[in-house]
């Protein structure tokens, strides 16, 4: 049975086995930080797609999806900061030529730390190293870095270079070379252009089409799904951290000087969201963010109990109206909304203002691994006769990539066709996998491997009764029920 340490591990195998997750070109021997889904992997994350979408979208009125491309005109990230501001500090070893960002490399000194029960001196570090990362002091953090001897893990020396900003973002070629193809909106005429690192500024942009062509009144939300990349540098610890990811992002729209009541109410409808699917409270909580993106007044973390320990898997950041004022400035586009609501303050309509914005953004590949590391059991379930084990992930059951496993007991006899004639009345409603092959032990095993909640066997006292087994994942308990009942539970189960 693995534990808490090699546990990321084996969920990392299982994941490659059982058709989860593979590594990018892998007979290439893959790309550092890029990963494929599966059959099994695709279905499951589409699952998390759809489950944030409706909720995002159907269950608030004032909130509507869209679709924006990923290229964008360059000016977009000249005016949003990104250009200028999106950068990490980065530390080399000059020894084994490899490069930290220098807030993983402190942290997991203070983990180590922390684990051999030096756990004042970890959090010390810590919040030095916060004070001086809000001052951009990177100095003082070299000096951090070397006071404690902190040492690469590779060359095993504390042999460093300077710190130095290094951007994420990456970009390429826009069209042919030889005259541009980009409209000079401030400044363009080169063909350069960037791969999105947040999917934030295609909402941006479209705010007023969105706003005039849906009539939409403040407070309202643009949500959308979608690709970013960043030039991540520490780009290790499986899809937690990618350089191709997707985002579920949502811009909500509100009045200035309204931000911190929705910051919270954002905040607690995002936690109920997580809370939903039932992994347990005591796996998640906030974490308040003491350097400040450049756009944001106030920002935290959702963070959940990896196995590699509490880390973000989503951030609501209070963004002001920083990003739609910049886009005025560069765009020369007024990005105003007329508001006839009293304010409270002055007594007079509001009028003419550029929108604060609270901003939700989940990653959905970390979603997808927090589902996957929740989901993930190993269980002993030997006996004094037999040594057995299983492995078994339990999705909820909206979630799993598949709902229903269908399983003649023999391949004979007219079992088969009552099978498929189950499988053909469900498939319509949700996914449903037939099988005949193979003992009927193993068969719920490998079942159980991908996680589907029900399996159903038919057997020869289904053609005189028209009852089947029906067998649940999680407590492996068995059931006679009639054949007729089993889209209806699937589909109560899944709704
Ligand atoms: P981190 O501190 O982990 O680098 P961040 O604070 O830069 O993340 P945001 O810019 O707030 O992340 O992005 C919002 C969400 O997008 C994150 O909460 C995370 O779920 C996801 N995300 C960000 N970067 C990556 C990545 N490289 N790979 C996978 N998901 C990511």
């Amino acid at each position: 049975m693995a534990n808490d340490s090699n546990r990321f591990q084996a969920i990392i195998s299982h994941a490659k086995e059982y058709g989860f997750v593979f590594p990018s070109s892998e007979i290439y021997d893959g790309l550092q930080a890029v990963y494929d889904y599966g059959q099994w992997g695709s279905e499951l994350k589409k699952n998390i797609k759809d489950y944030w979408w409706e909720s995002m979208t159907r269950m608030y009125e004032n909130i509507v999806g869209i679709d924006a491309a990923i290229f964008m005109h360059p000016t977009t990230w000249k005016a949003s900061g990104h250009v200028d501001n999106f950068n990490d500090p980065m530390i080399d070893n000059k020894d084994s030529k490899k490069r930290y960002r220098v807030d993983h490399l402190i942290e997991g000194y203070a983990e180590e730390q922390s684990a051999t029960g030096n756990e004042q001196l970890a959090k010390d570090v810590l919040a030095q190293m916060d004070a001086l990362l809000a001052k951009d002091d990177f100095a003082g953090l070299k000096k951090l870095i070397e006071d404690n001897k902190i040492k690469c893990a590779v060359s095993g020396t504390a042999n460093w270079t300077d710190i130095r900003q290094f951007n994420l973002m990456f970009s390429t070629e826009f069209g042919s070379t030889e005259s541009s193809e980009i409209p000079p909106s401030g400044g363009g005429g080169a063909n350069k252009v960037y791969l999105r690192p947040e999917t934030a500024q295609g909402i941006f942009v479209n705010f007023l089409n969105v706003q005039k062509t849906g009539r939409m009144k403040i407070p309202f939300g643009i949500a959308q799904i979608g690709k970013a990349f960043r030039n991540e540098i520490v780009a290790r610890q499986f899809i937690f951290r990618m350089r191709e990811f997707e985002q579920m992002e949502m811009q909500f729209f509100i009045q200035p000087g309204t931000q911190k009541q929705w910051y919270e109410y954002w905040k607690e409808e995002r936690l109920k969201w997580h809370l939903a699917l039932g992994f347990g409270k005591e796996q998640y909580r906030f974490h308040d963010h003491v350097k400040l993106a450049h756009y944001a007044d106030a920002a935290c973390d959702i963070e959940f109990n990896f196995p590699i320990g509490f880390k973000e898997v989503e951030g609501i950041h209070s963004r002001t109206d920083f990003d739609l004022k910049q886009h005025q400035e560069y765009s020369k586009k007024k990005m105003q909304y007329f508001d006839n609501d009293i304010d409270p303050a002055t007594n007079k309509p509001y009028g003419n203002y550029i929108p604060y914005v609270i901003e939700t953004s989940i990653g959905l590949d970390r979603m997808f691994l927090l589902v996957l590391s929740a989901a993930y059991e190993e269980q002993d379930l030997s006996t004094p006769e037999k040594q057995d084990s299983r492995v078994v992930l339990k999705f909820p059951a909206k979630l799993a990539p598949m709902k229903l496993a269908i399983l003649p007991l023999l391949k004979k006899d007219g079992l088969p066709e009552i099978g498929r004639k189950l499988m053909d009345d469900c498939r319509t409603s949700f996914r449903c996998f037939y099988e005949e092959k193979d003992a009927i032990g193993k068969r719920y095993r490998r079942m159980d491997a991908i996680g589907t909640p029900f399996c159903v066997t038919i057997d020869h006292q289904t053609k005189e009764d028209n009852t089947v087994t029906i067998r649940y994942r999680d407590t492996m308990q068995q059931e006679r029920i009639p054949l007729d009942k089993v889209k209806e539970i699937v589909q109560a189960a899944i709704m």
